[in-house]
């Protein structure tokens, strides 16, 4: 993310510096400056909110503290306060209940009574979780309780398991000035608990869509966001249930790369620059397939396709599970 969101920046005219705390990342190959330091070395964040005029990231699980003190230094988007919300499961979904959005049912306690309410549900770990990591199916209470036993001593949050027909994603923005726009929303297809492919225009109803868009830029209101945000939805029949919110750009929304005139990249980088939104329509149909672990060794027929644009992210080392890159086929 934090090279794509580079290239975006660059070809804008402006110049970048990375903080992380991994030698030879991805984005460090395409930066002016690359500060590599543990996320809680106080020195380190100083030198490089010295060197910026604004700082955003391409991943919200950093350390909150981390977030603070640069908050408190230098224009820092998305606020501190959007991250803790969006780091933890249950102040997360307690948020969008309370500005009147729907999720699935959830309990941060009483696991064992509620599962028999819910039936079957997803045991999840409060923090730090994504692409299905820290995430137990339970039906039983035999199972529950070998789940908790599994997760130690993290804190805990149950989820309704929810029967969906589909999954879909809104990619909002919001700038310094207050500008909203939200993208179209796209059909998510995972596969083990991670995004594989993302098809636009989504399998739902044009009246599905336009309320998933509203749904999204009223999140992005109440958040006070600078900057864009993933929503990503359960779609239960007519319902939409929001199942998780990302302050960054997303791997679904890497299908705007080429197909809309403005990416999400570029979109963050005019929000949070202060600059007016670009404009948000598809202008192609198609999808994004993510290259997964060692489908990135196979992309010959990727080459072969005149509709196919190849993303690489110049990871050095092939893992399971691990996304290498991925393409972007126009219809
Ligand atoms: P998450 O990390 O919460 O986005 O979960 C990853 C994926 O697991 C989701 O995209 C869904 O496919 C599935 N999942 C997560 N929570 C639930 C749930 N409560 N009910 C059904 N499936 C879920």
């Amino acid at each position: 993310m934090g090279r794509m969101i580079c290239f975006a920046a660059h070809s804008m005219g402006f110049r970048t510096v990375i903080f992380t705390d991994q030698e030879n990342s991805p984005a460090s190959f395409v930066t002016n400056k690359t500060i590599v330091a543990d996320y809680l070395n106080k020195e380190a964040l100083k030198k490089f909110a010295e060197s910026v005029d604004v700082v955003t990231l391409e991943f919200e699980n950093i350390p909150l503290e981390a977030a603070e003190y640069l908050a408190s230094l230098v224009p820092f988007y998305p606020n501190p306060k959007i991250l803790k919300i969006t780091q933890h499961r249950i102040l997360e979904k307690n948020f969008i209940n309370s500005i009147g959005v729907k999720t699935t049912d959830y309990a941060a306690s009483n696991f064992v009574e509620n599962l028999e309410s819910f039936g079957k549900a997803i045991l999840k770990t409060a923090t730090m979780g994504y692409d299905g990591k820290g995430q137990f199916v339970v039906a039983s209470a035999e199972e529950l309780v070998s789940s908790l036993k599994q997760a130690g001593e993290q804190e805990l949050i149950l989820e309704k398991f929810c029967p969906f027909d589909s999954e879909i994603s809104v990619m909002v923005a919001r700038s310094t000035k207050g500008e909203i726009k939200a993208y179209e929303p796209l059909t998510n297809i995972h596969k083990k608990g991670i995004l594989d492919e993302s098809h636009y225009p989504a399998k739902v109803s044009e009246l599905l869509q336009v309320k998933a868009q509203k749904i999204a830029e009223k999140i992005a209101q109440e958040l006070d966001l600078v900057g864009i945000l993933a929503v990503e939805f359960f779609v239960v029949g007519d319902e939409l249930l929001v199942n998780e919110l990302a302050p960054r750009p997303h791997n679904s929304g890497h299908f705007s790369m080429d197909a809309n005139v403005t990416s999400q990249f570029e979109q963050m980088i005019r929000a949070i620059a202060g600059l007016p939104l670009g404009v948000a329509e598809f202008r192609s149909q198609g999808f994004m397939k993510n290259l997964i672990g060692d489908e990135v060794e196979d992309l010959e027929k990727f080459y072969q396709n005149p509709r196919a644009k190849i993303h690489l992210y110049g990871k050095e080392k092939i893992a399971e599970g691990r996304k290498m890159g991925h393409v972007n086929i126009l219809n």
